[in-house]
């Protein structure tokens, strides 16, 4: 049985084909344009396979509520053209098969957690930190899902005594999780690329503080069974030891588990999956979708 499988991203979109076991058996990554040229593109690419279902992890915000008139669709994004989209509308009148759609990073929750560092668990949290920061959190195998998806990254902080004058970039609230500490923020404090900070550079002990004190947040509110840390800033392999001191040291044995104290190596952890966890996700979701 074949599977369908996209990752939808602000600049391709990762299309896959797959079995139910979660091998892959064919990948294309296709710009994203504007939706008419890109989903062209992504409806060719699936029309070349006989797939049973479709799963889609997307940018977003999307409407992500089943009653809704809109579910499915992309909402508010500044990316031409997409505001308002359609992508789960289109693709089930295009493909005619069962089709699943979450956000990329609930889809990498997903891959993650069932294929990935999360093996074993029925439950964690994914958060991405790179152009933007999102989470997505699984808890007794449920994504969790409210009014729509959560948006774990434009939370506010507490300022780092040595960051006082950095503005923050979000265009909503300047300096919110996404506007202090994602990769556009940090060239913006430091006038240069995250990736050419030096991994001594004093860049990474405030950004670790940030990340420390979204994840207590997370912790107090989600509990999740583990957090994977994953986007492009968290290449920087430096900032898991500090963020897991870090986040011992704020929640300081109020919430005293194992898992947030000696066992804390393995609660805050990279993907398994590096760049493959949002399609396995979305593979995950295609299976998911069939026997809905
Ligand atoms: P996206 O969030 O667009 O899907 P990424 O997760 O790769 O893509 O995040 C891109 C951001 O991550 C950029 O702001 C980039 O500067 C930053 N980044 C990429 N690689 C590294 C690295 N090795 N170290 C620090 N920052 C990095
Ligand atoms: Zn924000």
């Amino acid at each position: 049985m074949y599977l369908g499988a996209i990752e939808a991203g602000g600049t391709k979109f990762v299309c896959a084909v797959g079995d139910a076991s979660g091998k892959i058996l064919a990948t294309e990554r296709i710009a994203t344009e504007t939706p008419e040229i890109t989903m062209e593109k992504v409806i060719k690419f699936f029309m070349n396979f006989k797939i049973e279902a479709l799963g889609i992890a997307t940018f977003g915000p999307v409407d992500l509520d089943p009653e809704s008139g809109t579910y499915g669709t992309i909402t508010s994004t500044p990316k031409q053209g997409w505001a308002n989209y359609p992508l789960l509308k289109t693709m089930k009148k295009k493909l005619s098969l069962p089709v699943g759609i979450t956000t990329d990073v609930n889809g990498a929750a997903l891959g993650e957690l069932y294929r990935g560092a999360g093996k074993g668990l029925n439950g964690c949290l994914y958060l991405t930190v790179g152009t933007g920061i999102g989470g997505g959190a699984i808890s007794e195998g449920h994504v969790l899902q409210g009014m729509s998806h959560p948006e774990m990254g434009h939370i506010l902080l507490r300022r780092h005594p040595n960051d006082q004058e950095f503005e923050g970039i979000c265009p909503y609230h300047k300096d919110c999780l996404e506007g202090l500490a994602s990769g556009p923020a940090l060239q913006a404090r430091w006038g240069k690329p995250a990736r050419a900070l030096p991994s001594d550079h004093s860049a990474w002990e405030i950004e670790a503080d940030y990340l420390a004190q979204a994840l207590m947040q997370y912790v107090l509110i989600v509990s999740p069974k583990r957090i994977i840390l994953g986007g492009g800033v968290m290449k920087q392999a430096q900032l898991f030891p500090l963020i897991r001191e870090k986040l011992r040291l704020y929640l300081n044995n109020y919430v005293a588990f194992p898992e947030l104290n000696a066992d804390i190596d393995a609660y805050v952890v990279p993907p398994a999956l590096g760049d493959n966890a949002g399609i396995t996700g979305a593979l995950i979701l295609a299976k998911q979708s069939l026997v809905k």
